[in-house]
């Protein structure tokens, strides 16, 4: 039975609430989530009404009219504050992450150590004034002010690393936030949340557990001045419909069919394991997972040798498997399998779930050349289900790899870093890792093309996505 986690189960007796004008707030309604590992159900977990959400932007109303008077020095310290705080309770924080997401308990603290990371990165980042023009009777200077009251509504795959980054994001410009974690995941957020309050001011950081349901009240809330999502494409498109009605500004970071190209002078002994991890690590629940790999035809046998090695490593008792984070998403990626099978897909290891066994374990799944119009190939399947094809034409693949839900990253695997440059201007994605799986970095602006959303987040220049830009004519 499969569950090695070094967790400390002794943590104290832990609650959840709403954090609302910067209280605690109990609900009427509460839910559990159920553990990936286990199938047990976790702590309850509020879920928010309409009027909390009411109260909650009233707050966030209230406070942004002194914090977006305070000075970047001034909201940076905070920031280090923040960092400060999520380090002191890294251990309940992580513990609570393991269990809601079946992440192993050392990789649930790397993703709270990356939430640390990101309030420390954005201390030292600030958007400076710029002078637009400048003649003898005006100087027109660009500032970036900050928005107003902000949504962030987040996924499940991530929930620590990828709402840190909404909220920094929204703290340093001088936005207030409110943050609507996935229901599937809402104790982390709801508790750093929680902890967070002891260092800022009331309603500038809020926090709201509940589904679809609130997503769409966040969005339609005239109160609400500008939303920040990441999630599928289907919500996305939703949000930005429903976003419309106010004339929210919207940050769209979407799902991605990655590409992962092997060329034909990659070194296998090195590019492999890469390859893999960027295929199986958190069992493929990666926005930038490897949803498809190209491997040159003449390395093809040698290839798949040592790719199956290497997918064997990716069982339970590693720390970077999991199973899949939620019943929901387990079933999907059970269809990718029973699609593969219906269609007589050489299935090369993996495929087949144990009934008998607890948890939304799926084996990392190898796929032999399915079709390109296979829906393993056209659609992202978010699980450890790699298919592998073949390319001989640089032009081909390329083609191939541009899939218009392919707009958030690419990986490639040459030797050659002219080659690679060349076929990186070719690919459509916001992102092309070059000799490695894909994997966001703190310091360069993340966004997805086509399909896989707009705006962005990350580096310096995600920022701009949380401002607005004041000019200010100087008359001399
Ligand atoms: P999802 O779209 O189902 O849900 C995301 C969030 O939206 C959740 O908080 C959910 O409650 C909320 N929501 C659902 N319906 C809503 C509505 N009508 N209005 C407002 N909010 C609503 O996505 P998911 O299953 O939680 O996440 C997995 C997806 O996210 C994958 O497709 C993955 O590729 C993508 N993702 C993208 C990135 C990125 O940075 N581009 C990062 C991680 C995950």
């Amino acid at each position: 039975m499969p569950a090695p986690v070094q967790d400390d189960d002794s943590q104290p007796e832990l609650a959840f609430y709403n954090i609302i004008d910067g209280k605690p707030r109990a609900s009427k309604v509460n839910e559990q989530v159920i553990d990936p590992r286990t199938e047990d159900s976790l702590w309850d977990v509020p879920v928010a009404s309409a009027k909390d959400l009411d109260d909650a932007v009233d707050a966030a109303n209230r406070a942004f009219k002194t914090w977006k008077l305070t000075s970047q020095a001034e909201r940076q310290k905070v920031l280090q504050e923040i960092a400060d705080c999520l380090r002191a309770n890294k251990d309940v924080l992580a513990h609570i992450h393991t269990k809601e997401t079946g992440k192993s308990f050392p990789m649930a603290s790397v993703d709270v150590e990356v939430a640390a990371l990101h309030f420390e990165y954005y201390k030292g980042i600030t958007l400076e004034d710029d002078v637009q023009y400048e003649d003898d009777t005006v100087k027109i200077i660009g500032t970036y002010v900050p928005v107003g009251v902000m949504a962030a509504i987040s996924p499940w795959n991530f929930p620590m690393i990828l709402s840190s980054v909404k909220v920094v994001s929204a703290l340093v410009t001088g936005n207030c936030v409110i943050i609507k974690p996935s229901p599937f995941t809402p104790y982390s957020i709801l508790k750093f949340c929680e902890l967070a309050q002891s260092v800022l001011p009331p309603g500038v950081f809020q926090a709201l557990s509940g589904g679809a349901d609130l997503g769409e009240r966040m969005t339609l809330h005239p109160g609400i001045h500008h939303i920040s999502f990441t999630g599928t494409l289907a919500v996305g498109q939703r949000i930005m419909q429903n976003a419309a009605k106010t004339l929210k500004k919207v940050v769209l970071e979407l799902a991605g069919n990655n590409a992962a190209i092997v060329c034909e002078d990659a070194e296998l002994e090195k590019v492999v394991p890469s390859v893999a991890a960027g295929c199986f690590f958190h069992a493929g629940q990666v926005c930038v997972a490897s949803k498809r790999v190209y491997v040159h035809e003449s390395l093809y046998d040698k290839f798949m040798e040592l790719f199956v090695e290497e997918a064997k490593k990716y069982s339970p008792e590693n720390i970077l498997y999991s199973p899949l984070s939620n019943r929901t998403n387990f079933e999907r990626a059970k269809s990718f399998l029973a699609d593969s099978k219906k269609n007589n897909h050489e299935i090369v290891i993996g495929g087949e779930t144990k009934a008998d066994e607890k948890g939304f374990w799926i084996p990392p799944t190898i796929v032999a050349k399915p079709p390109e119009e296979s829906l393993l190939v056209q659609e992202e399947q978010f699980a450890p289900i790699a298919p592998v094809l073949t390319w001989s034409d640089e032009d081909d693949v390329v083609a191939r790899a541009n899939l218009d839900n392919a707009g958030l990253g690419a990986s490639l695997y040459t030797p050659d870093l002219d080659k690679a440059r060349r076929i990186a201007q070719k690919l459509e994605s916001g992102s092309v890792w070059i000799n490695r799986f894909e994997r966001p970095h703190y310091g360069a602006y993340f966004a997805g093309w086509k399909l896989s959303g707009f705006g962005g987040e990350l580096g310096k220049h995600g920022l701009y996505n949380y401002c607005q830009v004041q000019c200010l004519h100087f008359h001399k």
